[in-house]
């Protein structure tokens, strides 16, 4: 019945087969926050933690960041265990602070941003992460940390060490760069959990400027060199979890997450939860209640079977009577 009433999401993501796949919310401030509690989000997929750094001349002070990450992890107080995942501070390309990134980069998506600030300012990244271990005590909330842009092995490890420095129980990596995704088994050695970042993995795949309108048909991603890369990551975690002999999750929580087609198929490349923008949870939560496991591989082996974006997503619409 959940199918007759898309406007609803019930709390649950599940499969046709009662496959439980968590959907979560993108949030970027303590209101967002609240607001994807109301609309029943199983927690927070990808919290942006930019706002607090943006239009300041100065890094944020430890305390300020923790009353304000509290604040958020505190919204989801009514839900048992929410899970919260905070990704650390993602400057640089489209997100210029004076204290961390430099101005007059030729080419600025393929900068210093994202996890390599590190490199600029180390305490940036530790002071963050003392404050998002602060709030997650204070809260008590379930809070696993990722990285943003990550590339390397060496970055997954350095990272995932910073946050065991913090008292932060559980590090994660961002998928967005090509080489990470194909590195996927040793990428997450250290780190135990990937978020697959579909808006900055396209750009980078397709070597499409994400902010250029002129390139939206290479920065969709139903390219299935694109989904090529998911599936990668997803084998990858897989291929971790039995070299460590611990779970290794993959979740989208890019905008592909939030197109009810397009989700299906991600379960289907063996992705097992999902973030998105909370108005998309109904729409995602109807579509996915209506394939089984079986069904969603095989609507992920005719994307990728396909030989361009546009085929890709026909073939699977066609394939979702729901969506009719
Ligand atoms: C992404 O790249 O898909 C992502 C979720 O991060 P952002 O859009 O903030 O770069
Ligand atoms: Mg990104």
């Amino acid at each position: 019945e959940r199918a007759a009433n898309p406007l609803t999401f019930d709390g649950e993501g599940r499969l046709a087969d009662g496959r439980r796949i968590p959907l979560r919310a993108n949030i970027g401030s303590a209101a967002d926050a609240r607001a994807a509690a109301a609309a029943k989000a199983e927690g927070v997929g990808l919290f942006r933690t930019e706002f607090l750094f943006l239009d300041r001349a100065d890094e944020p002070s430890v305390e300020e960041q923790t009353a304000s990450y509290a604040e958020a992890f505190g919204a989801f107080a009514e839900v048992e265990s929410p899970k919260i995942v905070v990704r650390t501070l993602d400057a640089g390309a489209d997100k210029p602070l004076p204290f961390l990134t430099e101005a007059g980069e030729p080419n600025p998506a393929l900068g210093v941003r994202g996890y390599r600030t590190r490199s600029r300012s180390l305490a940036v990244l530790t002071n963050q992460l003392e404050a998002i271990s602060a709030a997650a005590r204070q809260t008590g909330a379930d809070v696993w940390v990722m990285a943003p842009m990550i590339a390397t092995v060496e970055e997954s490890e350095d990272f995932a060490a910073l946050c065991a420095e913090a008292g932060l129980k559980h590090a994660g990596v961002m998928i967005e760069v090509p080489s990470a995704a194909l590195r996927a088994r040793s990428v997450l050695r250290s780190c135990e959990f990937a978020s697959i970042g579909t808006n900055d993995l396209t750009q980078y795949t397709m070597a499409a400027d994400r902010m250029l309108g002129a390139l939206a048909e290479l920065n969709d991603p139903w390219q299935p060199g694109v989904l090529a890369l998911i599936r990668a990551t997803a084998e990858g975690a897989a291929a971790a979890a039995t070299d460590t002999g611990a779970p290794r999750s993959v979740g989208v929580c890019g905008e592909a997450a939030a197109d009810p087609a397009l989700a299906a198929v991600l379960v289907g490349l063996g992705v097992d939860s999902l973030s998105m923008t909370p108005r998309a949870l109904p729409a995602v939560a109807a579509v996915l209640a209506s394939v089984s496991t079986e069904e969603a591989r095989t609507l992920a082996e005719v994307a990728l079977e396909s030989d361009t974006a546009a085929e890709a997503r026909t073939a699977v619409r066609a394939r979702l009577p729901i969506l009719d």
